[in-house]
């Protein structure tokens, strides 16, 4: 299996397992609906406690699998291991460690 054909493995993996997470939530707008309810009680601190990490929970899943899916198509256009920012060649221990990355050590 060539490197390239690793990295697609391991964010195809990503995508899936983020896509089955992101199934198991509720949509934006139900999380948001759910605060508008609470509206007229005070919530109390641990709500909207738990409230703002379920939101920066669901938002990271959005952020993730757009970072994942957007690595997966510059693999399709054959620019994947390139600096968005400088053009140069991201470092192969980077991408071990960050397969969606775009960008290179020197730029991030
Ligand atoms: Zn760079």
């Amino acid at each position: 299996m060539s490197e390239l054909e690793k990295y697609r493995k391991l964010l195809a993996d990503r995508a899936a397992m983020l896509k089955n997470k992101k199934a198991d939530l509720p949509p934006f707008r139900a999380v948001f609906t759910e605060t508008d309810q609470v509206k007229s009680v005070t919530p109390s601190k641990e709500t909207l406690a738990r409230q703002l990490f379920r939101e920066s929970q669901v938002q990271q899943i959005y952020e993730d699998l757009d970072q994942v899916e957007a690595a997966l198509l510059r693999m399709d256009q054959g620019e994947y291991g390139l600096c968005s920012v400088c053009g140069g060649l991201i470092q192969p221990s980077r991408l071990q460690l960050l397969p969606a990355t775009d960008v290179c050590l020197l730029c991030a």
